[in-house]
């Protein structure tokens, strides 16, 4: 059996890995493998310090893949040589002043009765884990199952291990026979036959012809790469989260000494970096870490999260020939082992987890008939 999987971004190229581990044949087409959402994304594993209000089916998926990210991380650094920058270290949550202080005990309860194992402390007490936190941090909450992985390392492990099933193209449409797909047309004026196509194109999913609507829509996100000068190394031990009069802030320190500070989130329609993005980041870090702004900036980097109108993935058959997996939002590096599962799953029409499929499905915003009109 030969999948087309269109889009090498992480979960694109997790799902290839997944497929091409269970027989199939791969073939993978992307014009920039990597450089999509995945290449912008800080890489925090995070299903207790990314809870937020109204979104409870949401947890469940965090905590599951959460719980998979261990084997799924040792699996690919052992079948690619590649570190990935996997570290297990704990999450500090702070609060910049008292107000954010009462919005991290409310979040924090919430993220208790999920299930999760968090403890609340004193500004003291958080800067004796963490030396160079403000003067201003009055209180943080640990959270010891929030981890990290470099998403650039993980993208870099995956292309190696499928590098001679990669096509540098763009795919323009579906290709079908009026019944199901049978391939995808490339910008190059060839067609590539496949038992199964699979579309991962992360926001840009809509932009090939013959998908159905799928809800996604781009949210972008500046983030900031830094470099701390020796004397002052290492700067953080543990991601450092933050509240800053409400606006989340983050600076997760990478296993090669790198500092990634982040991120934005806007729908506006400019898809470079954001001055005013760049210049708020920067001055919501310095109530929490002020020593950020001794550092060196060494990249700044703008990418669209592929938004869905719950925040939850889309997943799903499009027809008897194409699946769709798209829709990961801020989650998708964490989402990544289970997700890419579920897609292998669906397109190889193994039994899969039907529950949580039914939850992401692609099709849950569409009225019923709208399968029908597709056809
Ligand atoms: C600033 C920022 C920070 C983030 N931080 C985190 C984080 O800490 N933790 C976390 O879990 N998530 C995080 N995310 C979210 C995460 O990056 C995304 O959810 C995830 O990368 C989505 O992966 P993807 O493979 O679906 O999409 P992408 O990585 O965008 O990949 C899609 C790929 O499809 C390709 N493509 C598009 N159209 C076509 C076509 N027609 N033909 C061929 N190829 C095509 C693109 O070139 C691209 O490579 C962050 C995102 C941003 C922007």
């Amino acid at each position: 059996m030969h999948a087309v999987v269109v889009g090498a971004g992480i979960i694109g190229l997790a799902t290839a890995w997944t497929l091409a581990d269970r027989g199939w044949a791969v073939t993978i087409v992307d014009p920039r493998p990597g450089e999509g959402a995945s290449y912008a994304a800080a890489g925090m594993l995070a299903p207790a310090s990314e809870v937020v209000w109204g979104q409870s089916p949401l947890h469940p998926l965090m905590r599951a893949s959460a719980d998979q990210y261990p084997v799924f991380a040792e699996r690919l650094a052992a079948a690619s040589g590649h570190d990935l920058g996997y570290t297990q270290t704990e999450t500090l949550v702070c609060a910049a002043d008292v107000a954010d202080m009462a919005s991290l005990r409310e979040l924090s309860a919430l993220q208790r009765s999920l299930g999760e194992t968090v403890e609340l402390i004193s500004g003291t007490s958080a800067r004796t884990l963490e030396p160079a936190l403000g003067p201003g941090v009055s209180a943080a909450v640990r959270i010891g199952g929030d981890h990290s992985i470099d998403p650039r390392r993980v993208t870099a492990a995956l292309i190696a291990l499928m590098s001679g099933s990669i096509v540098r193209r763009h795919a323009v449409a579906l290709v079908s026979d009026g019944r199901r797909t049978r391939g995808v047309a490339l910008d190059n004026g060839q067609n590539i036959q496949a038992d199964q196509v699979v579309i991962c194109a992360g926001a840009d999913t809509g932009s090939i012809e013959g998908m159905p609507d799928v809800p996604v829509r781009r949210v972008w996100g500046d983030v900031v790469r830094l470099s701390a000068p020796q004397r002052l190394q290492p700067l953080v031990t543990r991601t450092i989260r933050a509240l800053v009069r409400g606006r989340a802030v983050y600076l997760v320190p990478r296993t090669d000494g790198s500092l990634v500070l982040g991120a934005t989130t806007r729908e506006d329609e400019l898809a470079g970096i954001s001055a005013g993005g760049v210049h708020q980041l920067l001055r919501d870090i310095e109530q929490v870490v002020p020593g950020v702004l001794e550092c060196e900036i060494t990249d700044v980097t703008a990418r669209a999260r592929p938004g869905s109108p719950d925040d939850l993935p889309l997943i799903g058959r499009v027809d008897d020939g194409c699946v769709v997996s798209t829709g990961y939002f801020r989650h998708g590096i964490l989402l990544a082992p289970l997700g890419a599962r579920l897609t292998a799953d669906l397109a190889a029409g193994e039994a899969g987890d039907a529950e949580t499929l039914s939850i992401v499905a692609s099709d849950r915003f569409a009225p019923a008939t709208r399968k029908e009109e597709r056809v």
